[in-house]
């Protein structure tokens, strides 16, 4: 079986992240894309919360010794070509997260900081980011925030307005050179604009049409639909590029499962999406 990548066997993504029953974002959206774009997702998970496709009512985290346990028995029967984090709700979670990745420094890091919800919804016992900026951006590939997430990275405020290009350079960090992808989801422009920074400078950019709903778990989506396009092989930029065409796609055959916000459509895919 040669899947539309070209590869003989799917390659095997780990993702890291929190269970959201409503199926809309998490682990749920990662398995959905990974799949859907000819990758084998590999689960750990690191929380459960309770919440629907509106609110986050509560989360629980799990146990950091059963999250490293569950990582080191993937890592000791398969070798994942990538890895993506997305929900990990705490300084210690992220500390367990980062020691057991460590002994794993040749497989690429896609990071989604996620710290909220799309509604704003809180998905972390206390503030991440000095904790995301100290221990997972220098061991990262890659770092996926929107722009209020960008901006509490950069140790901004996420209420006024912030300049992209200065979060990016902000974010740089030397030692490691991860790269960056600032989307504009949540900045007030008629048009959404993902922004690509290669040692903190611009690379690339990208305007997408503003579409007329919410959605839930599209963050999730694009994170994840790079790190199969980095799986598959792809130069970062490439795989930006293509998961965008392809989120784009899962977002215009979105639709509404419940009463709050909409989910992307991620079976939509025919691959290249282009
Ligand atoms: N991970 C979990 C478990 C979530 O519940 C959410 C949002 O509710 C997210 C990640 C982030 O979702 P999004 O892709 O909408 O930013």
């Amino acid at each position: 079986m040669i899947n539309h990548y070209g590869s003989p066997k799917p390659p095997v993504v780990m993702v890291i992240g929190g269970m959201d029953p409503s199926g809309g974002a998490g682990l749920c959206a990662d398995i959905q894309t990974l799949s859907s774009l000819g990758c084998h997702a590999a689960p750990v998970v690191t929380a459960l919360a309770v919440q629907d496709t509106s609110v986050v009512k509560t989360f629980e985290l799990v146990d950091v010794e059963l999250i490293r346990a569950q990582m080191e028995t993937v890592f000791d029967d398969i070798s994942p070509s990538v890895i993506k984090t997305g929900m990990l709700g705490s300084r210690d979670v992220i500390s367990v997260v980062a020691d057991v990745l460590k002994k794993q420094p040749e497989i690429q890091l896609i990071v989604d900081p996620v710290m909220s919800s799309n509604n704003d919804d809180s998905l972390s016992e206390h503030s991440l980011s000095s904790t995301i900026k100290e221990l997972l951006i220098p061991i990262a590939t890659l770092i996926s925030p929107n722009i209020p997430e960008a901006a509490v990275l950069a140790g901004k405020d996420p209420l006024n307005t912030v300049d992209a290009d200065d979060c990016a350079a902000l974010l740089y960090d030397r030692d490691s050179h991860c790269d960056c992808l600032i989307t504009g989801t949540h900045a007030e422009s008629r048009q959404v604009i993902n922004r690509y920074y290669q040692q903190g400078r611009k690379k690339k950019e990208w305007c997408w049409e503003r579409l007329q709903f919410e959605y839930h778990g599209s963050g999730c989506t694009l994170a994840s639909a790079i790190a199969a396009g980095v799986a598959h092989g792809l130069k970062m930029e490439q795989a930006v590029d293509q998961a965008q065409h392809y989120v784009m796609k899962c977002l215009v055959s979105g639709f509404k499962p419940g009463q709050g916000q909409h989910v992307p459509y991620r079976l939509c895919s025919n691959l290249s999406a282009k």
